[in-house]
């Protein structure tokens, strides 16, 4: 063993944590609510994470239990995002558009022991939740006024307690403890292979180290002189990790609550300063719709400079479209098991300029430590030729190399890892090319599911229910590209006796009857009907098939 080798500093949030506090207390944290603009300083954000650590600690919360949050993007949120992993427990942060009995299978699966809920959400989505044994305690996050009717119903007050008087007796000061960099520092479920939930459990070391990649200039490049507005939600893969990043940057921050309407958009960037904002395509395409319409508007966005836009493909019309704005949209990809980022689409020096208007719409490059390559149906890798199509797999340390709990593919087996070449391997279930220069190009999903808005709708999930309804034969739910959403389900139905009379009938119960399962936005928006399905060698609906007959072949 040679002696003399470097500190072993391990890589954890509280370097994130006391970097923000000592260099950059006086940058600001604005929010805005539906009905005010809140401004706090980092100061008071880390001041208050402390408070709330004390608080946390009190309940019994020790190290490694999971405390969930279902919560849009605000101060409140982000101070659980420091307290919670820097005092050694797990952030799980719960998708608040999910039905009651999803987060009430979460909360139990994750057996989280606290829940921090918005009171809008509360009152909301949360009103018939039967929150689950292990949750010692529920805290609800106030609006700003606190409203007496929406407080807790009886069976729940036992559980329940308000933010603001849950940390106000709390010193700030704390004695944070020394953690370990393979501890787990965050959860969140995702459904990304399969229309099953399952778990990422990020560690201390992955998230630090994706903080970094988000400040590589051939990353996102965020620096301290930026203004970051996340306005993907918090819940979604630590908001793509940029709230840690801007912290450890020293950026300021915009958070947006939930509205990402342009006019609200519009408003924070301008009151804020915003000098970067990432969201899904979806989010930019009404934004820049917008921005057309109304020239000022336009001018009140002056300081917007760039736009990391991922979650699903970027057209060249919306990279064009900021452009003539003097906004740069940068293209990436990731997923819940990569913390999110693993490329991004940055131009390199050496493409053609013939090479660059096509390069510019590829998902990108590996981001620096993420390794990428694509693989056939028996896992040899294929080359990277820019033509052949091939399984995406990623090794990364900010990869996921398991589910929690060890959860597993629907065949019993972990179908999304595997090790070879000796390294685990994320399989993405992305079908992908690789040109000579090493740009992604996503060219299908293997993964069967539906992306709306940004969120996922599992066509499984649909399937079974339709399957349920006594006058269906067959049914398959695949994803039509919407304009607005990027992806809406539609619903392919064989009817046990088809006649119009019955088709009519059944578009009169479908809503009402898909209603008693699934949120209003992941209903199918259309009915097709056929007489038969097309199928595959093995008997299984033929999805591809479905998909690219669907607008000439329906029926009905
Ligand atoms: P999630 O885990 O919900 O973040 O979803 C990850 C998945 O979203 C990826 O595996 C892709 O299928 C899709 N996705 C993310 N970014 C992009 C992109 N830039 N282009 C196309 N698909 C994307």
């Amino acid at each position: 063993m040679l002696t003399g080798l470097m500190q072993q500093v391990p890589l954890t949030l509280n370097m994130i944590r006391e970097r923000v506090a000592v260099l950059y207390p006086d940058k600001t944290v604005t929010t805005r609510f539906p009905d005010r603009l809140h401004v706090a300083t980092y100061r008071e954000i880390v001041e208050r994470a402390g408070q709330l650590a004390n608080a946390i600690r009190e309940c019994g919360v020790d190290r490694g239990a999971r405390v969930a949050t279902l919560a849009w993007n605000s101060h409140r949120h982000l101070e659980l995002y420091l307290a919670v992993p820097c005092m050694g427990a797990v952030l799980h942060t719960i998708n608040a558009r999910l039905s009651s009995g999803d987060i009430e299978k979460l909360l139990a699966d994750a057996e989280d022991e606290l829940l921090f809920v918005d009171q809008s959400i509360w009152r909301t989505i949360c009103a018939d939740i039967r929150v689950p044994a292990c949750v010692k305690r529920v805290v609800v996050m106030e609006d700003e006024h606190v409203d007496e009717a929406a407080a807790p119903s009886t069976d729940q007050a036992r559980l329940c307690a308000l933010y603001e008087a849950f940390i106000e007796a709390q010193p700030p000061n704390i004695d944070w403890p020394s953690l370990g960099e393979d501890e787990a520092s965050g959860l969140c479920y995702t459904s990304g292979t399969t229309g099953d939930p399952k778990g990422v459990l990020y560690s201390h070391r992955s998230t630090t180290l994706h903080t970094l990649g988000c400040l590589f200039v051939d990353g996102i490049a965020m620096r301290e002189r930026d203004v970051c507005l996340p306005a993907v939600p918090m819940f979604h893969a630590n908001a793509w990790g940029f709230p840690y990043a801007a912290m450890m940057a020293g950026a300021a921050l915009a958070l947006l609550c939930r509205q990402t309407d342009p006019a609200s958009l519009v408003e924070l960037i301008n009151a804020a300063g915003v000098t970067m904002a990432t969201a899904v395509p979806t989010v930019w395409s009404n934004f820049l719709d917008h921005l057309r319409a109304e020239p000022a508007s336009a001018a009140r966005i002056a300081s917007m400079k760039r736009l990391p836009v991922g979650g699903a493909a970027v057209s060249r019309s919306l990279i064009d479209g900021f452009a003539q704005f003097g906004i740069e949209v940068m293209h990436c990809w990731g997923m819940t098991e990569i913390s999110p980022l693993g490329l991004t689409n940055v131009e390199r020096s050496d493409l053609a300029p013939e090479e660059r208007p096509h390069t510019r719409t590829a998902q990108g490059l590996p981001i620096p430590t993420c390794t990428v390559r694509i693989v056939d149906e028996h896992g040899r890798r294929l080359p990277w030729d820019g033509t052949a199509p091939g399984e995406l797999q990623v090794a990364s340390p900010w990869a996921a190399a398991g589910y929690f709990g060890g959860s597993a593919g629907p065949d019993g087996s972990s179908r999304s890892f595997t090790r070879d070449e000796g390294r685990e391997w994320l399989r993405t279930g992305d079908i992908a090319t690789i040109d000579p220069h090493g740009y992604v190009r996503i060219v299908d999903r293997a993964k069967d599911l539906i992306k709306s808005g940004g969120e996922w709708i599992s066509s499984q999930a649909i399937e079974l229910q339709l399957a349920n309804h006594p006058d269906v034969r067959e049914a398959a739910a695949i994803g039509r590209p919407d304009p607005k959403w990027q992806e809406r389900p539609i619903a392919c139905i064989v009817l046990q006796h088809d006649t119009p009379e019955n088709r009519k009938r059944f578009e009169m119960q479908f809503k009402p009857y898909m209603s008693q399962f699934f949120p209003k936005w992941q209903i199918p928006d259309e009915i097709s009907f056929w007489n038969d399905l097309p199928k595959g060698k093995t008997g299984k609906i033929d999805k591809m098939v479905l998909r690219q007959q669907f607008m000439r072949n329906r029926e009905g």
